[in-house]
């Protein structure tokens, strides 16, 4: 037998981690690295953080799981929490964001469908997106690479260039249910939408009666300074997925939809056997004890705007590496001139720097919200000598 236990679908890097310090992983033979990944965007809160740990132990310690056959007092304040927090009126629980985006496709479908409009099913979605790895999701996005192998793909999705508000109206047909955007592409790169793009996706959703779907399971939850990114253009979604942060490391993922958009979601149509139980709610609650709280947000953007000013001012020093460095908040993304990924490799096994490799030539620079100006300090040290090293290497003898 050659296959391995641990089903072998990620290419693992050398890096096996068995602790985490505030900021800091430390793996197995006992290397300490700066954590500037954060599990993708997903530990805020950094790594053995005191409040959710005391959150997770004194629930796990009461109660864990029951299913949703039972009234949810937990579920209940959290999604309370989350409706006065938010545009959404109502919150279903789900335990990753693949299945928060599920979970808002079938409300946009469910929205046309509930009026007898069975026709319109169909979701622009757009170039380079990500929205997780089950059917519906990989369907959703053009990316061939995750469509190989498991055609046919679920019908009802139509592809449309990102930031492209002529090409949406242009496919506008009878069969549209909506659109499903990344307000700003993660995986693909952290693009971020222009404002005119959103605004103009929530005129014509307006105008056509459409359902405006936000994944902000990437840029939500605090990210950008902001408790979610649409509040950043001023365009509010009438359905959006979250997860990644909102655990702080507790798997945990939420569709929030307005009353009007939630208007197919009735009894018996659709369920999670997980989703939202007790030991998740009192995760999701600690994470927002810290980060929804104004001061936390505004240091984020503070904070954002000093790491991002210092990767300007460093990259203009080596410009035939670095192109430019964009994002919002602390969802930073370094577009290079050169194949990103053996730079990302680089800097994490030759300087201890863990960062994400996207596409569109870009490394992601996402660090638990809580970093302070320390962090920020070792960062720039570590990724200017990882670069240092990294020319004198590519030079030629
Ligand atoms: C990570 C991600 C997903 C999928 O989340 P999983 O928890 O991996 O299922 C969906 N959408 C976006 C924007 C993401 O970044």
């Amino acid at each position: 037998m050659s296959i391995t236990p641990l089903m072998p679908v990620y290419p693992r890097c050398g890096v096996r981690p068995v602790r985490g310090e505030h900021c800091h992983l430390i793996s197995e033979d006992g290397t300490r690295y700066l954590d500037f990944a954060s599990g993708i965007a997903v530990n805020l809160l950094g790594h053995s953080n005191e409040h959710l740990i005391g959150a997770i132990q004194h629930q796990a310690a009461t109660l864990m799981h029951v299913s949703n056959l039972y009234g949810s007092p937990q579920g209940e304040h959290l999604a309370q929490r989350l409706v006065d927090l938010t545009f959404a009126d109502t919150v279903f629980f789900t335990n990753s964001g693949a299945e928060a985006v599920e979970c808002a496709i079938k409300t946009a479908r469910a929205y046309h469908q509930h009026a007898g409009n069975t026709e319109r099913f169909e979701l622009i979605t757009f170039k380079n997106a990500f929205h997780g790895r089950t059917m519906a999701t990989i369907s959703a996005s053009n990316q061939e690479k995750m469509h190989k192998g498991f055609m046919p793909l679920l019908e009802g999705f139509r592809y449309v260039e990102f930031d492209d508000l002529e090409g949406v109206n242009a496919a506008i047909g009878p069969r549209t249910a909506g659109f499903l955007v990344e307000p700003i592409q993660g995986e693909g790169g952290i693009r971020d939408a222009s404002p005119e793009f959103l605004q103009g996706l929530r005129a014509l959703a307006d105008e056509y009666d459409l359902m405006l779907i936000f994944d902000e399971v990437q840029c939500g939850v605090a990210r950008t300074g902001d408790l979610y990114a649409y509040e950043q253009y001023g365009v509010t979604p009438d359905i959006m997925a979250s997860a990644k942060g909102i655990g702080g490391g507790f798997p945990l993922g939420a569709c929030l939809a307005t009353e009007k958009a939630a208007r197919g979601m009735v009894i018996g149509t659709h369920g999670s056997t997980y989703g939202g139980n007790p030991l998740a709610m009192a995760a999701a609650e600690a994470v927002l004890d810290v980060v929804a709280e104004p001061a936390f947000l505004a240091e984020v953007k503070a904070k954002g705007e000093r790491l991002r000013g210092r990767l300007e001012q460093f990259i203009g020093n080596y410009p035939d590496m670095f192109e430019l460095v964009r994002g919002r908040g602390l969802m930073l993304g370094v577009k290079m001139k050169i194949e990103p990924r053996p730079f990302v490799a680089h800097m994490r096994d030759n300087h201890q720097l863990l960062t994400v490799a996207a596409g569109d030539m870009t490394f992601r620079v996402l660090p638990p919200l809580v970093i302070d100006d320390s962090h920020i300090d070792e960062f720039m040290e570590k990724l200017s000598a990882a670069t240092a090293s990294y020319t004198v290497e590519a030079e030629p003898a």
